[in-house]
Formats: C-alpha cells, structure tokens, sequence
C-alpha cells in the first residue's frame, strides 16, 4: 500500500476501504506521509466526497490516532458543545464556564481559526499567559477541581485532527462535510465526553452556506455520535451576518466577559442561553429546558458565571484579571479606524465570509500553517442586518498593528454588506433542532 496509490484511487472517485483511510491517518499523524501527499490526499476527498462507511471510517481512525480519554471516573454525565464554526461565534468563551457554573462537567476541545472562521483556542490565547495543551491527568484533574476544562488537540489526543486541520485551513479543503464531521466527531470522540451539543451554523458566514448541506452535515454527526454511544442533540443556527458585535479573538474575549456579566448583544446571548439550557437538560442538572434557562440566568446573575470563568483562567495559567478589567489585560492594536457608510439606508451584511477573510487580512487568522496571530486584530460592529445606516455613519470600527493591510481589508469588508432602501425581511436565528 502506498500514499501515492490511495491518493491516486480518491481522484478517480473510488471508495476507500478501512486500511487504506487507516494507512493515510495513521501516517500522517506519526510523520510517515509528508504534508504534501496529504494535502493532495484532502483534497482528492474534498472532490469527490467520501459515503458514510469512509466518514464513519475517518473518524474513527483519526479518533484513534491518539489516547480516547476515559473520564468515567468523575461524577456524573460529561458534556460538551462544538459549533461548525462562522464569523464572530465565541459562544464556547461563555458556554463552558457558564454549564460548569451550573453543576455540569465540561471537557472542551476546541479548534483554532479555520478558513474564514475564528478559533475558540485562539481566542483564549490572548489572555496573557493562558494554555490550551495540557496532559490527560492534568485535564482530568481540572474537571475534578472546577468542572470545565478547554483545551485542544495535542500529540496525545487527537493528533491527526490538530495536523489535519492546520493544513485544511491553508488548502482550500474546509468546507467539506464528510472532513468537517471527521474532524469535529473525532475530537468529540476522544475527549471522553457523555453527551454532545452541536451547533451546526448555516448561511453566507459558515461553511454551509445552504440549509440542506447543514442539514446533512448534521445528520451525520448526529448518527456517528450516537452509533459511538454519545447522547448527541443539534441545533441548525443562522450565520447570515455575523454573531454579536465582535469579530476578532482579543475582542471576542471582550464581548464573552460582558455576556458573562449579563450584558452584550441579544443575538450572541440567545444561543449561549439556548445551548446551555440544552447541555444542563443532557447532564441531568435540569429536567425542562425552562428549568434549565432558569438556572443559566441565575447563574449570570449572581456571578458564578463570571466566576467560574475567572477560576478556570487562572488555573489554565492566564491572568484573572480579565475577568474584571478586560480592556486593561488584552493587547490592544496600535491603530484604529472606523469603516463608515457611503449612503443610508438599511444595512444587510449579504456575504458574511468576506468579513471573516477581511479580520484575517487584518492579522486575526492565518495564511500559512506556521504564521502567528495578532489578537488584538479585528473589527467592533456597529451595526448589524436590518439597522438603519446614514450616510458617513460608522458601520464598523477596524482594530489592527498591520498598516499596509488595512486599504485591503476595508476593501473586503465592504464587500461584506450591501445598504439598501428596504427593510431585509428577519432570518431566524435558532432555524431547527435535530
Ligand atoms: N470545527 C472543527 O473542529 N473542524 C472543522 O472541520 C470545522 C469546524
């Protein structure tokens, strides 16, 4: 067997059998097959697809690439959430204190900036001194200790999704919905994980850009999860315009301690509170969803949220301080400016991913697998679809280090949105359950 052969069967179209997708995982994770047949490998499957027999196949060997944590041992029923990923999405930042917060276990393993996408692990990087890579026994004894735990894949556990994934982000192989579900499923997998909450993201600023694809890529997850013995719910959202008003991974951070707070945008607040309620009903910490919402808004209103947050981030090496003083511990660009409207009218944001590309030509993701990340870089949204904008009126506020990149940007940026004179008819938000 040999990566030149199982490439060349992919192109033509052939299915692939077990020892051949183990042979390419397995490889690739253990430094046999070089990035370049791999990227060649992806993108022969992002062609031509793969059925569910090779999906399932995927995830089970890139699940397997590494150690599938046994969290039996910790009380009680372990559960996670993960989102396909789109523009302004830090729910993760909220959502995993917040359940934790509220008596469930949470082991979060979380992704970086993906194609147009932010990333949860890059987020949380820029709070000074903050680690997403821990040992087994060391994660397992913060679930022990505080009950949330956010981290990423490492060498040890799911180690062909970390290197599959930063090459998928620089191939122009992402939006692809037997990789997505591999990707995701197996981390989902190997985290050790009861119950699962997905948030499958569908409109111009996610990988799905129509409803069907979102629903077939739900559908799979869905089915993997559970043929896996995970109690697996999901939830299709729009992400037809940005979530929240912050796009950017020290900005994000931001935003995440002001819902923590009870403040921020509704639209940001609404799926966090919905996505929890969901996580506390599969962990048994509530009976009804009503009784779950009720017991996420105490738990913000009282602190605990905040706390719990704050509690996690000095144990995860980062400084608790941004809990209370955000603005005073985050890095901060050197240069601001506000992007403002040519005319007025209504503001619909009509090609969301643009946005997302334009944060990355700012510095907030990656052109190359080993580029760093500004995180400070981003944008602040002033006005969101359906608002009503005037001429000159700011729409945005740009934040960045990189001078020579802005004029590009901005062009970007503005390609993201169109102003007209009606009113764009309400996209719902929570669109189905599954
Ligand atoms: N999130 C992941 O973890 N993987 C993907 O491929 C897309 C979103």
């Amino acid at each position: 067997m040999t990566a030149y052969g199982i490439i060349y069967k992919k192109r033509n179209g052939q299915a692939l059998d077990r020892g051949e997708i183990e042979f390419m995982v397995s490889g690739y994770a253990g430094g046999r097959i070089p990035d370049y047949q791999m990227s060649a490998f992806l993108m022969a499957c992002f062609i031509n697809g793969l059925n569910d027999g090779e999906t399932l196949e995927l995830t089970a060997q890139m699940r397997d690439s590494g150690k599938v944590l046994d969290l039996s041992d910790i009380p009680g029923v372990k559960v996670d959430k993960h989102s396909t990923g789109g523009v302004g999405d830090g729910t993760s930042l909220v959502i995993a204190p917040l359940v934790a917060s509220c008596g469930a276990v949470v082991p979060m393993m979380s992704g970086r900036a993906l194609g147009h996408t932010g990333g949860t692990l890059d987020k949380l990087e820029s709070i000074p001194g903050f680690k997403t890579d821990m040992t087994e026994s060391r994660f397992k004894e913060q679930l022990c200790r505080i009950g949330v735990a956010m981290i990423g894949q490492t060498e040890d556990i799911a180690p062909a999704d970390k290197k599959m994934y930063e090459l998928r982000d620089v191939t122009a192989t992402v939006d692809s919905i037997p990789l997505i579900c591999a990707s995701i499923m197996s981390k989902k997998l190997a985290e050790g994980s009861d119950a699962l909450v997905l948030d499958v993201k569908t409109g111009s600023g996610a990988f799905m850009k129509k409803e069907k694809d979102a629903r077939t890529l739900a559908k799979k997850m869905k089915s993997i999860g559970e043929k896996c013995g995970k109690k697996v719910n999901v939830y299709i959202t729009g992400m037809h315009q940005p979530l929240g008003n912050a796009v950017g991974n020290s900005l994000e951070i931001k935003q995440a301690v002001d819902v923590l707070k009870g403040r921020g945008p509704e639209d940001f607040r609404l799926i966090c509170r919905q996505i929890s309620a969901k996580m506390l009903v599969l962990a048994k910490k509530a009976n009804s969803m009503n009784e779950a919402r009720n017991l996420v808004d105490r738990s913000i209103g009282s602190g605990s949220a905040l706390a719990k947050f704050r509690e996690m981030v000095s144990m995860q090496g980062g400084d608790p301080e941004v809990a209370d003083n955000p603005a005073g511990v985050l890095p901060k660009a050197g240069y601001r400016e506000d992007i403002v409207s040519e005319k007025g009218g209504y503001l619909v944001y009509t090609e969301t991913e643009k946005l997302g590309l334009s944060a990355n030509i700012l510095g907030a993701g990656r052109a190359r697998k080993e580029d760093g990340i500004d995180h400070s870089a981003g944008y602040v949204l002033h006005k969101k679809t359906g608002d009503r904008v005037s001429k000159s009126e700011p729409v945005a506020t740009a934040y960045f280090n990189d001078k020579g990149a802005y004029e590009s940007a901005r062009k970007m940026f503005i390609s993201s949105y169109v102003v007209s004179t009606k009113k764009p008819a309400k996209k719902p938000l929570m669109q189905s359950e599954l």
